[in-house]
């Protein structure tokens, strides 16, 4: 499907084709899925410079109905029991040092997922314990146990992402945004070793006083690493894009955001969850 609009100077990052083609070659191999590759990203030739990738692990069916978000909504597949083994073998053959491993969102599961992401996770830090592993989940309902699996699979940083202010959360179909918040809190609970972080796209039609709101949110949930980033829709059946943010709105809410209290913030038109990730770490 067509774009419906014409992207800003500021948003018109080339892909780089040869980096993705690399990408493409070892995922294939393992039946795997990036996200890297699935979204197009425009950073993949910067991020795989970096040895850094994002898999989509258990499938790339999801159970809930985003209107922002271009995976598929079909019946998910039961999870693959080769898929650590799959995975691992790629971030050695990538020479990945820094794995940002996510799902779609798996309400069919009893435990959300959980066990499956805690043996990927298992996999790689025994292949090599020194790979830096962080997981993006999806609230799990909220399930404890589930996040106690999470919290305590040995991954260094735990992502779950707002997406966007409350307001607009009809867009975030099955998601809540109190429960979203709740999770990030539990996380840090459960393991206070973990890292926490939380992204969110501009463009929606978010004001500022909405998103300064939700970073203290963030804040009182003990999340204190957050990506911002401009939301562009996949499509014309997807969510329309309100506003092309310029980047100076960026720097102003990292501006604003660090000045509140956050450790780290990445933010800028192309930021998504798993940009620069590594960085998060020197916080
Ligand atoms: Fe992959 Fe994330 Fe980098 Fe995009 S930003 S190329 S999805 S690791
Ligand atoms: Fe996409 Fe996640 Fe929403 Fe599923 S839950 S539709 S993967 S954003």
């Amino acid at each position: 499907q067509k774009i419906h609009y014409s992207k800003p100077e500021w948003l018109r990052k080339k892909i780089t084709l040869s980096s993705l083609r690399e990408v493409e070659a070892i995922i294939a191999k393992g039946k795997l899925h990036t996200v890297c590759q699935e979204a197009m990203c425009p950073n993949i030739g910067e991020c795989f410079s970096r040895k850094q990738a994002t898999f989509l692990i258990l499938g790339n069916q999801c159970t809930r109905r985003c209107t922002f978000c271009n995976v598929s909504k079909e019946t998910p597949l039961s999870p693959d029991p080769d898929e650590p083994a799959h995975v691992t073998e790629s971030v050695a053959a990538m020479g990945l040092r820094h794995v940002v491993i996510t799902s779609p969102t798996r309400d069919d599961l009893p435990d959300g997922g959980a066990a499956h992401f805690a043996k990927v996770v298992q996999a790689i830090k025994a292949y090599d314990r020194t790979i830096v592993v962080e997981l993006l989940i999806p609230d799990m309902q909220e399930d404890e146990d589930a996040l106690r699996i999470i919290a305590r699979s040995g991954a260094e940083i735990v992502g779950h992402n707002l997406e966007t202010v409350p307001r607009l959360y009809h867009i975030r179909k099955g998601a809540k945004y109190e429960r979203s918040l709740r999770v990030l809190k539990k996380l840090a609970e459960l393991n206070p070793q973990v890292k926490t972080k939380s992204g969110i796209m501009l463009g929606l039609g978010e004001k500022e006083e909405e998103v300064t709101a939700l970073m203290q949110d963030l804040l009182d949930h003990e999340c204190r690493l957050l990506s911002i980033g401009q939301y562009l829709s996949p499509s014309q059946e997807h969510t329309e894009v309100v506003e092309f943010v310029p980047p100076e709105r960026f720097d102003h809410f990292y501006d604003v955001g660090m000045a509140m209290g956050f450790h780290f913030i990445k933010s800028s038109p192309y930021t998504r969850s798993s940009y620069m990730a590594d960085e998060y770490l020197k916080s």
